[in-house]
């Protein structure tokens, strides 16, 4: 076993923080605490002091054997990648994975073939990044079998053993180096990295797009998002991920980027995506967009952004909220506006609750409209006017005498011709 290394006494807080969760320590018991230890990114940012997400476990037991455990302990369990040795085991809404000590005995650039394995640092040796492979342990030791505390301190992302040996292992490999260093990467990653990335991005060839597509979502809100789009153009691997006729535009991502600190705005992966390769139909293959975020993309090509308070409160009538946001935000970035300029837009957006035009073609029979082409007409005209007026009168008598109005109006004039 290794010496225990260091630890600071922050970094020895937010570690046992950790372990006083309950649930943390139900999986323990389930399992028996010298069978599992904590590992993967829950010890990783508990070391970087970033949120922890999910909290994943490495057993010494084979699968079927910690099923049964954590059943008997009350989990509902999930053979999910059993074949891979690793199960989810939820309670009272915490889902953890679990995963079975293991080598892999045979890859081909995605899947491997696995054996399981009792020894800890056998499992190690198979995982990606040295910071990704400090295991925790039910007394609150820190097992660090290649260095990756050092590696994590520094925020240095390092493949574990050969990078180009481990590249062809499995391809997704690069994309995970360049999400996990936009999240929590520091320096510009080694000129050797860099160019071993390089020589095997072909590679991603290999990677379905359901798999890019959470990489590259997961990537583009991460703090040094443009950066690592940046190495990734420089290494060829953009090209392979990316629509051949995406924008590549740097700025207006930078632009969105520089928005959403400023104005504390949850970075969006859609909008940010769309900012950097424009509303391009090509997004919807080369990411799998699914047909909400294509109705937000079919928006966004045919919006342009209105100039003022009203222009924006049409299109919040018309569209909604969530859209009308979606516009400022990528118009913001796209033409390269102020913070208070955007800070104005999604105010507008944000403190108008537009009335709603209540009326139905019911209405507009009961007031002696013959049904027909003319009901519709009727009340397309009425809502205009109430549009006009600034969206009022807002209840239904008011509505009623606008289409009172509108009705009688048509039967003395000519009607008007319509844009
Ligand atoms: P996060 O959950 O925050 O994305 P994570 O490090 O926990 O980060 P997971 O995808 O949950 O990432 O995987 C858990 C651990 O399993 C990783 O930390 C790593 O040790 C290992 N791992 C996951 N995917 C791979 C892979 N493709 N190749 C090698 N090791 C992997
Ligand atoms: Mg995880």
């Amino acid at each position: 076993m290794p010496p225990e290394p260091d630890l600071t006494p922050e970094e020895r807080e937010r570690l046992s923080a950790l372990l006083a969760d309950e649930a943390v320590r139900a999986v323990f018991a389930a399992l028996e605490e010298d069978n599992a230890r904590i590992v993967g990114g829950a010890v990783r940012n508990a070391i970087l002091g970033e949120p922890v997400a999910d909290i994943d476990f490495a057993t010494t037991l084979p699968p079927e054997e910690a099923m049964k455990r954590l059943r008997a302990a009350g989990f509902s369990v999930h053979p999910v990648g059993i074949e891979h040795g690793s199960i989810i085991a939820a309670a009272d809404g915490r889902a953890f994975e679990v995963t079975t000590l293991r080598r892999d005995v045979k890859t081909d650039g995605r899947h491997a073939i696995v054996a399981f394995t009792t020894d800890w640092a056998e499992d190690a040796q198979r995982r990606d990044f040295t910071m990704n492979a400090l295991y925790l342990d039910a007394t609150g030791r820190l097992h660090d079998h290649v260095r990756g505390l050092a590696d994590a301190r520094a925020r240095r992302l390092r493949f574990i053993g050969d990078a180009a040996r481990r590249i062809r292992e499995d391809y997704l490999r690069i994309l995970r180096f360049f999400r996990f260093w936009a999240h929590y990467g520091q320096e510009r990653p080694d000129a050797a990295t860099l160019a071993t990335i390089r020589a095997e991005s072909e590679g991603l060839r290999r990677i379905s797009k359901e798999r890019i597509r959470q990489e590259v979502t997961r990537l583009l809100v991460a703090p040094r998002a443009v950066e690592a789009l940046r190495l990734m153009d420089e290494t060829g691997v953009l090209a392979l991920t990316f629509p051949a006729d995406c924008a590549h535009d740097f700025t207006a991502l930078e632009s969105m980027a520089a928005h959403d600190a400023a104005l504390a705005l949850e970075p969006d992966w859609f909008l940010r995506l769309v900012a950097f390769c424009g509303p391009r139909e090509s997004l919807r293959d080369a990411f799998r967009l699914t047909r909400e975020e294509m109705k937000r993309l079919r928006f966004l090509v045919d919006a342009k952004p209105p100039k003022d308070e009203k222009g924006w409160q049409h299109l919040v009538y018309r569209h909604g909220k969530a859209l009308a946001r979606d516009l400022a935000r990528l118009a913001a970035a796209r033409d390269g506006w102020g913070n208070d300029t955007l800070r104005g837009a999604l105010a507008h957006i944000d403190n108008f609750n537009p009335p709603r035009f209540l009326l139905t073609g019911g209405d507009a029979v009961a007031l002696g409209v013959p049904p027909g082409p003319a009901v519709g007409a009727a009340l397309r005209t009425a809502e205009e006017r109430f549009i006009e007026n600034g969206f009022s009168p807002a209840d239904r008598e008011g509505q009623l005498a606008l289409l009172r109005a509108v009705i009688a109006g048509t039967a003395t004039s000519s009607p008007r011709s319509r844009p």
